[in-house]
């Protein structure tokens, strides 16, 4: 694997765009003092995924921006590639050439690329694992260093082993699934939480669907007892019904009886009168 070219745009010192390619051969790159020399290695170590601005020799991470001059405007964008030759497979993907890519905008956004495709600095940060690049690998060594690895601090020189024998993956990795544990345990314990409030929660609703079924069941037995009492009621009326209208049969029966006896009466009334008449008419005579 091969660094084989570096872009910088925007970042610290660099407001034009320069392209450094390192050809077979280059081994330093020289320059006055405060030529931007360590800004070069600032680039390298910031697209390589550097989060600690004081690495950065920064006070805040805004401020790696190009600041402008007297005769030109602050950017509003740093923009850092890196392109690896990975012609060996050192780095685990199928591409013979790597570009990583880095931006910061000075509204805060910020963006990876891989190969020009977005990404996350994870994506970045997994791909350069134990190949001894990265932001703080052993491929990146200040002055000051040197004396920590020599002094032994913070178990640096540790760390620069177990980077350069291949198993810092292997610890990231346990890392992460020791995280990852801890989290499923935290979301174990709010599942049984969970899971008592469900319970009681449950024991309530029981009782509820045991009211309702209850409810239920009792009114369809008064809907029943409704149908069979309008039932019995109607049966009642007919029977009513049926005694009125034999009496009403009867009554109109009397009636035109006793209004045949009236006519009968007149009419011998009348032959009566008639015989009267005729009798008081031969006595006069
Ligand atoms: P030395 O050899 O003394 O260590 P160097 O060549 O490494 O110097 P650097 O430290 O890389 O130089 O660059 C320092 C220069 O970068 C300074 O002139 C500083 O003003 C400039 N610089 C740093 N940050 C910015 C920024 N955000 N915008 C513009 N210029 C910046």
């Amino acid at each position: 694997m091969q660094l084989t070219k570096l872009e910088i745009k925007g970042f610290k010192s660099f407001g034009d765009k320069i392209t450094i390619n390192f050809n077979d051969g280059v081994t330093a790159i020289v320059g006055p003092n405060g030529c931007g020399k360590s800004n070069v290695v600032d680039a390298i170590r910031w697209v390589l995924g550097e989060q600690s601005t004081k690495m950065l020799r920064s006070d805040k991470m805004e401020n790696i921006i190009f600041n402008g001059t007297k005769n030109r405007k602050p950017a509003n964008l740093a923009e850092v590639s890196l392109t690896f030759n990975n012609n060996n497979n050192i780095l685990p993907t199928e591409f013979s050439t790597v570009t990583v890519t880095r931006k910061l905008f000075r509204n805060g956004d910020s963006e990876y690329r891989l190969n020009d495709v977005k990404c996350r600095l994870k994506d970045i940060t997994d791909l350069f694992l134990d190949t001894g690049v990265g932001a703080d690998s052993y491929s990146i060594i200040e002055l000051k260093m040197i004396d920590e690895i020599i002094n032994n601090k913070d178990n640096s020189r540790r760390n620069l082993f177990e980077e350069a024998s291949g198993i810092s993956k292997y610890k990231v990795r346990k890392k992460q699934t020791l995280a990852k544990l801890r989290d499923t345990e935290a979301d174990l314990s709010r599942v049984d939480d969970l899971l008592y409030e469900i319970t009681k929660n449950l024991k309530s609703l029981e009782n509820q669907a045991k009211k309702a079924e209850k409810y239920t069941l009792l009114k369809g037995e008064y809907r029943q007892s409704s149908i069979d009492l309008a039932y019995y009621r109607i049966a009642d009326f007919s029977t009513d019904l049926e005694r009125l209208q034999s009496q009403e049969s009867k009554v109109q029966k009397d009636s035109a009886n006793a209004q045949q006896a009236i006519l009968d009466t007149e009419i011998s009334l009348q032959s009566l009168r008639q015989t009267n008449l005729e009798q008081e008419k031969n006595l006069s005579v």
